[in-house]
């Protein structure tokens, strides 16, 4: 049973020391990006290894591999915004397009302190790859500007969105490359792109052009259930797995890293089924109640404390030890490469369910597979967002406005299918989740270029 959701997030902050950005030297700066650079090369690593290692397992013609290892187009621009103080500040934002053979260019924004080239490239390929699996006629992409979210005003963000936009220029476009919310964006965001965007071009044809985003707020054109998408196919994942092995959800427990978009709103439908959350970490710390975490009051408490640090229905642990917290399920819902090695030698789950993109590390794989601890992989447990998002992008395209249950039933139906194919394949080639999700993906894609082969 469905249930409406208003179309109004509680901001998401990211973490940061609140004087951040404005106090720091280019020196300073240029040593944080060399560090971050490296971390989000070892994501687009872990990421191409883990594509490399699929390679082995599918039909792919051989060029069809080598395309599929870059991203076609890497756009970076360097923007200055006048803050609110007089001051000017240099943002770079990235919009990273890996393939497009399915469809026009389709993924997030991401405003984090973190983000990185290697970062978007890795998250771009994730989305074309989640997009083949889903068998939604889009190709993947992602995009992000490199800030401290939490030390900026509402008026400030805007202008930031709002020149990035405008950058970006023709290198987006509804029919070309649709960018969506993530980390640290949400609907709001969305709707200042979109205007942006609208009146940077001509006029006569403004409303066709409200699908230039996803993500947006119903009132600006928004999809009925897109803002509790993600965590809604997450939930539907954890259902079918559940049916398959005649697990009880009812009376489950699990643990959450993250309690933005994708994890409050994936809380929230689980407690509907009975499942108990235990313990939750987001950026501000980490809380524990073996008798039980209420999603809704916690939602209550993150949206006026920027955080669940402080909630009062639980105790606050130690950050190492939250991994360890006894549970049935664990679900990392906020950045990447969050399980390594140590915490995957710490997990006391028998699933988990990569809400996040890219949240468990290369080494840690093999440790959660001899701990037979099964990983329903990103590109299937997170993939509701982007499937809701070609909804909302065709009922803009058709001037329509869907019911909330025909949304719901129709990603149910493409979550279904996808995790019954990705099933499928690993049990028939005795590979992980991970490998067999990529190779159904990485098979649809070969299938497209072997009948359009390569241009000249
Ligand atoms: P969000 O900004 O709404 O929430 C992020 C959460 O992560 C917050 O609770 C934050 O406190 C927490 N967090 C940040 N840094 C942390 C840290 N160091 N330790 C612990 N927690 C930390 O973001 P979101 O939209 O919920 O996205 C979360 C993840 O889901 C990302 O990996 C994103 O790429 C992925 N995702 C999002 C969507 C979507 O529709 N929003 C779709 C697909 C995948």
């Amino acid at each position: 049973m469905s249930e409406e959701v208003t179309d109004v997030q509680p901001e998401a902050v990211t973490p940061g020391d609140g004087s951040g950005d404005h106090s720091k030297t280019a020196e300073q700066q240029a040593e944080e990006l060399a560090q971050d650079n490296e971390q989000g090369d070892a994501f687009y690593r872990a990421h191409q290894a883990q594509v490399a290692k699929t390679f082995g397992h599918v039909d792919a013609e051989e060029h069809v591999k080598l395309i599929l290892n870059e991203p076609k187009n890497e756009i970076i621009v360097n923007f200055p915004v006048k803050l609110s103080n007089g001051d000017y500040k240099l943002f770079t934002g990235y919009r990273i397009q890996h393939n497009n053979i399915m469809g026009p260019y389709k993924g997030g924004i991401r405003y984090h302190h973190d983000v990185t080239l290697g970062e978007v490239k890795a998250l771009a390929s994730v989305m074309t790859y989640k997009c083949a699996l889903l068998e939604v006629p889009f190709g993947g992409a992602k995009g992000g500007i490199r800030m401290n979210r939490g030390v900026y005003n509402e008026s400030e963000i805007e202008r930031i969105t709002r020149r990035f936009t405008h950058d970006l220029g023709n290198n987006i476009g509804p029919e070309y490359d649709i960018p969506a919310p993530d980390m640290g964006t949400n609907s709001q965001t969305m709707v200042w792109m979109m205007d942006t965007y609208m009146n940077m071009h001509n006029q006569m044809n403004k409303n066709a052009r409200r699908r230039i985003v996803t993500g947006k707020s119903i009132t600006s054109g928004g999809s009925r259930g897109r803002e509790k998408a993600t965590g809604q196919g997450v939930v539907y994942c954890i259902q079918e797995w559940a049916d398959e092995q005649g697990f009880r959800l009812d009376g489950c427990e699990y643990i959450l890293q993250g309690f933005g978009n994708v994890g409050s709103h994936a809380a929230r439908i689980l407690s509907r089924l009975g499942a108990v959350l235990v313990a939750v970490q987001d950026h501000t710390g980490s809380i524990y109640n073996p008798d039980g975490i209420y999603p809704r009051k916690l939602i209550e408490h993150v949206e006026d404390h920027e955080g669940v640090s402080g909630y009062s229905g639980a105790e606050e642990i130690d950050d190492e030890d939250f991994w360890g917290v006894e549970s049935d399920i664990c679900i990392p819902a906020a950045l990447e490469l969050q399980i390594d090695e140590e915490v995957a030698k710490k997990l006391e789950a028998d699933l988990v369910v990569e809400a996040a993109n890219g949240p468990t590390t290369l080494d840690a794989e093999p440790i959660l597979e001899d701990r037979d601890i099964e990983v329903i992989p990103d590109i299937m447990a997170n993939a509701g967002g982007v499937v809701v998002s070609y909804f909302e992008w065709v009922q803009n395209k058709r001037s329509e406005s869907w019911q909330l249950q025909e949304v719901d039933s129709r990603l149910h139906f493409m979550m279904k299918r996808a995790f019954h194919e990705m099933r499928s394949f690993a049990r028939e080639h005795d590979v992980n989740n991970r490998t067999a999700a990529l190779a159904v993906a990485i098979n649809r894609l070969n299938g497209v270029y072997e009948e359009r082969g390569v241009f000249p």
